[in-house]
């Protein structure tokens, strides 16, 4: 496998908190995800596609909870 953006084949797993829109709210979710380590492209087979969508479900229907680990915030310019 080769990276679609620059080509490189220096493709491995790691650990990523990904990001799930809630509303206004974020919620950080951890997966293995290939990552390019050139360029840091992340690619997403359908197993975690589908690891994220039944997550934020739960999410939404308060199956699991959510633990603050700060705030993101806007700067105001
Ligand atoms: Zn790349």
């Amino acid at each position: 496998m080769k990276c679609i953006i620059c080509k490189s084949p220096d493709i491995v797993v790691k650990e990523v908190d990904e990001g799930i829109k809630l509303d206004n709210d974020i919620a950080l979710y951890p997966v293995k995800v290939n990552v390019c380590n050139n360029c840091g492209e992340r690619y997403y087979d359908r197993n975690t596609m589908q690891q994220l969508e039944d997550v934020k479900g739960k999410l939404k229907n308060k199956e699991l909870t959510l633990q603050v680990v700060g705030k993101v915030v806007r700067v105001a310019v």
